[in-house]
């Protein structure tokens, strides 16, 4: 009998009990939501420690610039991949169903932000590390921890290896409290979804089932096909087979719609069960979850061409391939907490020319299809991590 009762499965078991509770008895669940708050809270506390000293040891375990430029232009490169081919799913499921004709009226009207390349590049930069810190912020602090391997590289090797086993010593310990945190998963993730039926319903969901519909069935396309052949193909592993080992990590991002909070599950997951080494877990996944958004950049890609559908537009070719540049690039500044992509799509409809007020259409589902795609984004980090662990040189 215990045989069953693992995190995974109590997990599996609190998204569906939470789904019918929340159903059932919504004052409940949302009187019930500080569970679930304690939880993420939890997780969250360990992302910037974590993050820190994970890069710091990969970095500083590559051992040279050389080989750090190598692991750095395959990673990208490997992102790259991925999320253009998810954008290209994306939109080729989109083509095939084609939903939108019969459309609700727009609720609520968004506010256009407008894509700033300048913003973009400049919030890769800590002006202040302790800010960057305090608000959560990982692209700038995982370029401070990279430089500050690097300068690492060139002091004596005793203080190197001081420095070193310092950050291990953190690295391990963070991990240690994830894989603790990790057993409270089942009833943290009861709470957040008996609080997200609760409050979104599924109602909206059924009127837009054929968008939704869409999405799902894209997301699952990729999580399902493209990212195993990488798997099979450039990283030369069974897909199956660490799904099973790191699946904890994907349910944990379906419940929390956050990539970012998902950081300490998928690297204890993947060091611990999956054996990713961890030069690559500590480089590839906080990365990872912080620029490489494969799911994201799908969803971002079908929901403005359902809102061409539903403006009654007609997307030329050029509009297309407009689509599948900003969607593949915008991806890379979405933060991965809740509901971080409607930023992205104000721009990317902007830039296409299309209305925004046809956003308050799809936000009525796009918590519940976060979920989906948060996943799809995770498990992207996850691969990409277990793959490029078969380029650089084991531990
Ligand atoms: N929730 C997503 C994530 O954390 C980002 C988004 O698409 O809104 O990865």
């Amino acid at each position: 009998m215990s045989r069953y009762l693992t995190t995974e499965n109590l997990t599996l078991v609190g998204i569906l009990l939470g789904g019918v509770f929340g159903y059932v008895f919504p004052q409940l669940a949302v009187d019930l939501k500080i569970l679930g708050d304690i939880f993420i809270a939890l997780l969250k506390m360990l992302i910037m420690p974590l993050v820190f000293a994970a890069v710091f040891v990969a970095v500083v375990g590559l051992g040279s610039v050389e080989r750090l430029k190598r692991m750095g232009a395959m990673t990208i490169g490997f992102y790259l991949l991925s999320t253009s081919l998810a954008v290209l799913m994306g939109m080729t499921v989109m083509q095939l169903i084609d939903p939108g004709s019969s459309a609700p009226a727009p609720e609520h009207i968004v506010e256009a932000k407008e894509l700033v390349i300048g913003d973009l590049i400049l919030s890769i930069f800590p002006s202040n590390l302790f800010a960057s810190f305090a608000s959560g912020k990982a692209l700038p602090v995982i370029f401070f921890a990279v430089l500050f391997a690097v300068a690492m590289l060139y002091v004596t090797k005793e203080k190197r290896d001081t420095a070193k086993l310092f950050f291990e010593a953190v690295n391990d310990a963070m991990i240690l409290i994830a894989s603790w945190i990790v057993r409270l998963t089942p009833i943290g993730v009861f709470s957040i979804i008996a609080y997200v039926i609760a409050k979104e319903g599924v109602g909206a969901l059924l009127e837009l089932w054929e968008y939704a519909l869409c999405v799902v069935l894209a997301l699952l396309l990729h999580a399902t096909l493209t990212l195993p052949a990488l798997a099979l193909f450039i990283g030369r592993f069974h897909p199956l087979h660490y799904f099973s080992q790191v699946k904890e990590a994907v349910l944990l991002a379906f419940s929390t719609a956050s990539s970012a909070a998902t950081i300490p599950v998928s690297m204890d997951r993947a060091e611990k069960e999956g054996g990713v080494s961890k030069k690559s877990a500590g480089f590839v996944i906080p990365l990872g979850a912080t620029i490489n958004m494969d799911g994201t950049a799908l969803y971002e890609s079908i929901a403005v061409m359902f809102i061409a559908n539903l403006a009654g537009v007609d997307l030329s070719f050029s509009q297309q391939l407009l689509i599948f540049i900003t969607a593949t690039f915008t991806s890379i500044g979405v933060a991965g907490i809740p509901g971080a992509s409607i930023v992205m799509l104000t721009m990317i409809l902007g830039i296409i020319g299309l209305p925004l007020e046809y956003i308050g259409v799809i936000l009525v589902v796009d918590r519940v299809l976060d979920m989906f795609r948060t996943a799809v984004n995770v498990w992207g980090d996850l691969i990409a991590a277990k793959t490029l662990d078969r380029f650089i040189d084991r531990d």
